[in-house]
Parts: structure tokens; sequence; C-alpha cells
């Protein structure tokens, strides 16, 4: 059975320096949920409507009465996403977009006050919580992983010994995994940001025309949440384990437009095969739980990234996406395919 639909959301960035330099116009305009994008070769009729569950507008500055900060997109999406964590589910928030869109900037963000992305303020909510439990027959574990999938193939950000490539295997009950990922026991929020900071300068970042420092690798992050709780009388345990993955995928952006050749061709043929598997396991998720789609085949084992994903995207699962999206006229082809990605998971 399909979970809940998936919830998306799409975020627009402030122009950047290089958009500055070339005298873009803003291209996206937002009312509500729904974001509209105007073709610039067609201002007058080429505007396009998209309604998602969130258009946030995050173009101009925050005291812009219809400003989105990161803490708004953490209570909308990562509160949502840790509670049914709590409640006993897998969940996955990923976030789409063309490099330097914000996809980092929304997961991670920056160590600054107010700055900080979904994911510090879910490790940090997490800890709050769990800090404030006073049932004694309630305890509970965390566990962090974090990898990089580049290629099809899987790196251990967090153990930079282990300079292979990691073997995705399949286990009969609990499904796939990675074999020798490291998984790190945390009891606070200061270890997980250590152990993330570590894990990010690991990353495979390689220059592309489109940027200085793409990232061409997708990065999981994710958490083992898991409740133990004693039964007084039987003395026996009851464990409830949740796993939350957190992905900052590749850039989404066609290989042809950064100008690749050979290897970063490559790269490109096999990072879009990961993203377009994963869009066309979220929409067929979606059709499901919509009774859209008769069929329950779901292409999970096409990609490596939506394989290891399976437990986190089907069945027992929640799942938010958030597109990012240039605000520019010059990116006007990517961001309508992004908008166009992101309104096929719906
Ligand atoms: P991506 O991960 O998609 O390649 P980044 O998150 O690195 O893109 O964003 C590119 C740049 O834009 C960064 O300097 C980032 O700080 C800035 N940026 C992105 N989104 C926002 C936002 N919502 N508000 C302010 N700055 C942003």
């Amino acid at each position: 059975m399909a979970g809940a639909s998936v919830k998306v959301a799409v975020r627009v960035r402030p122009f950047n320096s290089r958009e500055i330099g070339r005298n873009a116009k803003c291209v996206i305009q937002m009312q509500g949920n729904t974001t509209c994008i105007s073709n610039p070769k067609q201002p007058k009729d080429g505007a396009k409507n998209f309604t998602f569950d969130y258009s946030y507008w995050s173009h101009t500055t925050p005291d812009d009465p219809g400003f989105t900060s990161q803490t708004q997109v953490y209570k909308d999406i990562g509160e949502e996403m840790l509670l049914h964590a709590f409640e006993g589910y897998n969940v996955c928030i990923f976030a789409y977009g063309q490099t330097g869109a914000g996809k980092s900037y929304t997961m991670m963000g920056k160590q600054e006050p107010g700055q900080e992305g979904i994911i510090p303020q879910l490790c940090e909510d997490l800890f709050q919580r769990t800090g404030e439990n006073t049932d004694p027959d309630l305890t509970y574990s965390v566990e962090v992983s974090y990898m990089e999938i580049y290629c099809e193939r899987v790196r251990d950000l967090l153990n930079p010994k282990s300079q292979g490539t990691l073997r995705v295997r399949e286990h009969p009950i609990l499904g796939p995994y990675v074999e020798d990922l490291s998984k790190l026991a945390v009891t606070g929020f200061t270890d997980i940001r250590d152990l993330m900071d570590a894990g990010n300068k690991a990353r495979t970042v390689a220059a592309t025309n489109m940027n200085e420092t793409s990232s061409r690798s997708h990065a999981v992050f994710t958490i083992v949440f898991t409740q133990k709780r004693r039964d007084q009388m039987t003395s026996l345990d009851t464990e409830k384990v949740s796993k939350i993955s957190l992905v900052d995928l590749a850039g989404s952006e066609r290989a042809d437009s950064s100008g690749a050749k050979g290897m970063r061709l490559k790269e490109g043929a096999n990072i879009n095969k990961s993203l377009t598997t994963l869009g066309k396991v979220i929409s067929a998720l979606a059709e499901m739980s919509s009774k859209k789609r008769k069929s329950d085949f779901i292409p999970y084992r096409d990609s490596v990234l939506t394989w290891l994903l399976k437990e986190n995207l089907g069945g027992n699962s929640r799942t938010a996406m958030i597109a990012a999206l240039s605000p520019a006229d010059i990116n006007y082809e990517e961001t309508l395919s992004t908008l166009r990605y992101a309104d096929r998971a719906k």
C-alpha cells in the first residue's frame, strides 16, 4: 500500500552575483501556493501556473511580508516529517533542482542564526524532544550515516579511510542496504554537526561550466531513530525504528547545457538516470495513493538511489520534496523543467 501522497514545495532564491552581473530579470511570481513562471521570450502569453503544497518566496529580503525563512520551511516540512518519524514512519526529504538553485541552502543552510537549513534544525528538534522525555520506560537511540552516490556508486562520507565504493545488498526483511557503511551512535546535536562537517568536506565536487564547484553526486544523510518501550508487567521491550533520510540531490541540469564532455557526460547520464528514476518512483507512488494507477509496480531497482531509499519511499513512509528554483530569466528552461518535475511528484 502506498503512503499518503508526497508533499511538494518549491522555493525561489535571491539573485546571485552572476545573475545580477548579467542584469537578469525575475521570471517567477508566487501567490499563495501557486507559482507562475513567465517565458522571457513571450512575456505576454508564455506564463505557466503550477500549484504545490507550498510555494516559498525567498527571492527578496526577510522584511518582505511574503518572504519565507529557513525557520518557516523547517516548520512546514521538517517538523511534519519529524513528527511522522516519532509515530514510527520512515520519512524522506529531497531537495531537487539545478546546481546553484538553493538545494544545499535549504537542506544544510549556513551556520549562522536564522540561516540553518532543514537538517540541522531537524536534528536539534529531535534531541530537544527526546531530551524532554520523562517516561522511564521509554528510551531513545539515534544513529547516523552519511553517504554519497556518484555514478551509481556508494561512498561512505563518515569514513574517509574507505576509499572504494561499497556494495549494495538486500536483506530479506529489512530490504536494501549498503554493506559496511558506517553507522555512528550520537547523543546530541553537536556530535551530528561534527560528523556532517567532516562528511561534507569529503564530498565529491567538480567544476563544470555552470558553476565553479558543481555537485555531481547525491548526498544522503540518514538518521536511524529507535524508540524502545519497556513493558513493566512483562519486562519485554518493543522497538519502533524509523529511518529519516535527508537527500541533497545532484544538480538536475542537463549535461548538454553545462557543456559536458567525456567523463562529465557519463556522469550526467548517470545522475539523470537516478533523477529520472526517482521522478518515476515518486509519480508512481503519488498515482497509487490517488488511485489513478492500477499497477503497483514501482521501478525502485532502476537506480541505486531509489533502490536504497525503497523503505523510505513506499509503504510505511512519508515523503517530501523541495524543488529549488533560480529566479532568473537566463535559467528559464532549467527552472521550467524543475517545475515540471515537481508537478509530476504531486
Ligand atoms: P545548490 O545546492 O542547489 O547547488 P546552493 O544551496 O549552494 O545551491 O545555493 C547557491 C547560492 O545561493 C549559495 O550561496 C546560497 O547561500 C544562496 N542561496 C540559495 N538559496 C537561498 C535562499 N533561499 N536565501 C538566500 N540565499 C540563498
